[in-house]
């Protein structure tokens, strides 16, 4: 274990909510080695750093840290990363699934403004949605392309065809698949200046792009198959730790680490459940006087059913058929689900728009209790996600642009592609709805 890590996030982590304290503790900056000349002219393209690296890790829950702070897993690249910056805890969007918390971090925008919405009922199609991949607004790959930046993207899908696409050396797109390193790979290679297998041909990128974007969802898949105990979880950092280790000391060989900012994050956490409660939640909807159906993605309700529910971690839950719009029968159905001992929370269209989640979702969006999932019980502890209970993951700044030891406060996922811009010299996406974590970035 590298002690100064441990250290490091035993103090920041805690103090981190704390953006006065943080901020006083702050060592003196270095002094700026920025050679740019300086004009009296307000510039709209001021970079902080020639490079962004961003590192998108699925299923990153905050509390994995503490494996790190306990000593339980060892990553000492990215206690050297955060020498040059902070770690602190970001929160994301409602619902927190993956493809609409992504779209959150590549826009800066809420899901209200984005639209892309996962496990829903669609009304127009009588059918179950799963996750799909359209967005509303432009995302950072496309904002950093407008404005003459270059882009490439390892299997960080949610850009794909947003900004980067199979084949185009300025906005270049690869799904290796595999695992962490080997997108990694991809990363390495282009940092390199070789070429990369891009929807099967060999591509070699414009350049060192200005926005690269590594995903790697291990963490979630582990997460899903095991909870967020699993004793994999070391291991999977410990491996994400020797790919960021790669991804630096590519950096420096291709003599840009100076000039290069990372930033790190994750979509969402993990909650572990070993019990279903989808035959109570059921029975308490019928005893309620309707006839609910769970419905799996591209599936339609039988004839009769007037409560259609499509579950993805929180259970999506809409009247249908003739009693659509009746304000007194979704109270009668709020009040049945909130009755049950399982259930930590039911949003309605006011929570729904007061957390400014999807206007697809449905009349009540019902959230399990920690333990729990609306559906049948595992075999075998599993893990899910989707609720409040797993809005909060890292976020890490680091390197060219980022003043160390400075806690961004409060941060957001809306935050991360206005910030990127930011770094990147570049307006944020025209949807952006976050703000520049400017506390945390040298001026
Ligand atoms: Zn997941």
């Amino acid at each position: 274990m590298m002690p100064s890590l441990r250290k490091f996030l035993a103090t920041s982590i805690a103090a981190a909510a704390v953006w006065t304290a943080s901020t006083a503790d702050a060592a003196p900056l270095p002094p700026v080695t920025d050679a740019r000349p300086v004009t009296t002219e307000p510039t709209t393209h001021h970079p902080r750093a020639d490079h962004v690296v961003f590192l998108a890790l699925d299923g990153f829950d905050v509390e994995y840290l503490d494996l790190v702070r306990d000593g339980v897993a060892e990553m000492p690249n990215l206690g050297r990363l955060l020498r040059q910056g902070s770690v602190t805890t970001s929160t994301g969007v409602m619902t927190s699934i993956t493809n609409p918390s992504w779209s959150s971090v590549a826009t800066g925008a809420w899901p209200e403004t984005h639209h892309n919405t996962a496990y829903w009922f669609d009304p127009a199609t009588n059918t179950a949605r799963g996750q799909q991949r359209d967005i509303a607004v432009p995302t950072i790959a496309q904002s950093v392309r407008e404005q003459g930046g270059t882009v490439f993207s390892a299997q960080w899908f949610i850009l794909q065809n947003y900004g980067v696409t199979f084949g185009d050396p300025d906005g270049l797109y690869t799904q290796p698949g595999g695992d962490c390193a080997r997108r990694t790979d991809d990363a390495v290679a282009v940092l390199r200046g070789e070429p990369v297998s891009s929807g099967g041909q060999l591509v070699t990128a414009n350049g060192i792009p200005e926005l690269m974007t590594v995903y790697c969802d291990t963490l979630d898949a582990i997460g899903h198959d095991g909870g967020d105990a699993d004793p994999r979880i070391p291991g999977a950092l410990e491996d994400i730790d020797r790919q960021i280790g790669r991804i630096v000391a590519a950096t420096k060989e291709a003599g840009v680490h100076r000039r290069t900012a990372f930033v790190i994050t994750g979509d969402h956490g993990m909650t572990t459940f070993d019990r279903g409660f989808g035959a109570e939640g059921l029975a308490a909807i019928e005893a309620a006087g309707f006839t609910p159906q769970v419905l799996t993605s591209g599936q339609s309700p039988a004839p009769g059913t007037d409560v259609a529910i499509v579950v993805g971690g929180v259970a999506d839950v809409r009247i249908i058929g003739e009693r659509v719009g009746d304000p007194a029968a979704v109270g009668r159905l709020e009040q049945a689900l909130k009755a049950l001992p399982q259930v930590r929370n039911v949003f309605d269209r006011a929570d729904q728009r007061r957390m400014q989640m999807s206007p697809n979702h449905g009349d009540l969006l019902v959230e399990p209790e920690p333990g729990w999932s609306f559906g049948s019980t595992p075999a075998d502890p599993a893990g899910r996600h989707g609720a409040t209970t797993e809005l909060h993951i890292p976020l890490v700044l680091a390197g060219a642009g980022v003043r160390p030891g400075v806690h961004p406060y409060d941060p957001r996922h809306i935050d991360i592609a206005p910030t990127i811009s930011a770094l990147l010299g570049y307006a944020p996406p025209s949807g952006s709805e976050g703000r520049v974590l400017h506390e945390a970035l040298r001026r």
